[in-house]
């Protein structure tokens, strides 16, 4: 067992031609209480950890590294980790630890408890040869979906789902999606397999293709209004100027759901052009550990196509560049870790 591991890490948060992450060496961690240490074999890249790279997040934990949708082995336990075996499969997300008592927990809204704790944020994540994480919050992964398809689901399949979720599309409803990344193109898939038609609204051409290509009904730019009244909608992009014209693209009684952790400023809504007929807009904070064991028992039903960008273990800087200037198409995963090849 080694004693040390590459890891990339935040230095100096910032934006991400100043190169924000750095490449290192550190110890590998050691399981403690009720962890467990995983080998990491892919971690997929999300929106929050460019975030958390440009400073948008704060971190809470200095020079943290970043990465919460990792995929690997258990190498090792803490002395109170009675869950996993070494050699199983797990994968590690964004929910780290809750406290498990406050109001919040016990009415099964873990994602709410103020003492939540994030992957990558809080603690460190995947871009990393180890990491550890608390076994009751790690997922057991199917077999039938292989690394590259199962990292993206740990965060933008989770967040998706819920998200899909509390914008309450009624039965083969018409859903709109404002943005359309990894969390967005895995939803899509989620919502049509449900029967709903999709409306998708994004400035990229790739993006619009893959909307297409995997069953929208409709495309347009971020601004441009869809054809028909929706019953519901997601923004997934983290820009607060199109929740305005979101709210006017909903029909009378439809729900808005902001499906990100950052947005820039709101502009002030109009009550009667963006609010009245009961239009509702609501938040979407993280998720629960029943969303996560919900949408992976999902993805092994469901024919999901992820779009996916692999990128080895030592370009995760050239990652996030290409994340931040949108030349991402679906989801990218950091595959190709050293250990691999030792
Ligand atoms: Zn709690
Ligand atoms: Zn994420």
């Amino acid at each position: 067992m080694a004693e040390t591991m590459r890891a990339w890490s935040v230095h100096q948060p910032g934006p991400v031609a100043g190169r924000p992450l750095v490449h290192g060496t550190r110890p590998v961690p050691v399981p403690g209480g009720d962890e467990i240490l995983v080998r990491v074999d892919a971690c997929g890249l999300c929106r929050t950890d460019l975030h958390l790279a440009e400073g948008d997040l704060p971190p809470r934990a200095e020079g943290v590294v970043p990465g919460h949708q990792a995929i690997g082995r258990v190498v090792d336990r803490g002395p109170d980790a009675t869950r996993f075996e070494p050699g199983d499969r797990v994968g590690i997300a964004w929910l780290r630890r809750t406290c498990g008592s406050c109001r919040w927990c016990r009415r099964g809204a873990e994602n709410l408890c103020p003492a939540s704790e994030y992957t990558g944020w809080h603690s460190d994540g995947g871009f990393a040869e180890y990491a550890v994480v608390p076994a009751p919050y790690a997922y057991r992964l199917p077999d039938a979906l292989d690394d590259v398809t199962v990292a993206p689901l740990l965060c933008a399949g989770i967040i998706g789902y819920r998200a899909l979720r509390r914008a309450e599309l009624p039965e083969a409803g018409r859903l709109g999606l404002l943005g359309f990344g990894s969390s967005a193109h895995i939803t899509a898939q989620v919502a049509l397999a449900q029967g709903a038609e999709v409306f998708v609204m994004t400035r990229g051409e790739a993006a619009r293709a893959l909307a297409l290509d995997l069953g929208a009904t409709w495309v347009g730019g971020p601004r441009d209004r869809p054809p028909v009244p929706l019953d519901a909608a997601i923004v997934f992009a983290p820009a607060g100027d199109l929740v305005p014209p979101a709210l006017q693209a909903l029909d009378r009684g439809g729900t808005l759901a902001l499906a990100g952790i950052h947005m820039s400023e709101i502009p002030a809504l109009d009550y009667k052009r963006d609010l009245f007929l009961e239009r509702t807009v609501r938040s979407v904070t993280a998720n629960t550990r029943a969303d996560g064991e919900e949408l992976l028992a999902l993805a092994t039903r469901l024919p999901l196509r992820l779009r996916t960008s692999t990128y080895p273990f030592d370009e995760v800087d050239r990652a996030l560049t290409d994340l931040a200037e949108g030349r991402v198409t679906g989801s990218a995963v950091i595959t190709g870790f050293p250990h691999a090849s030792n």
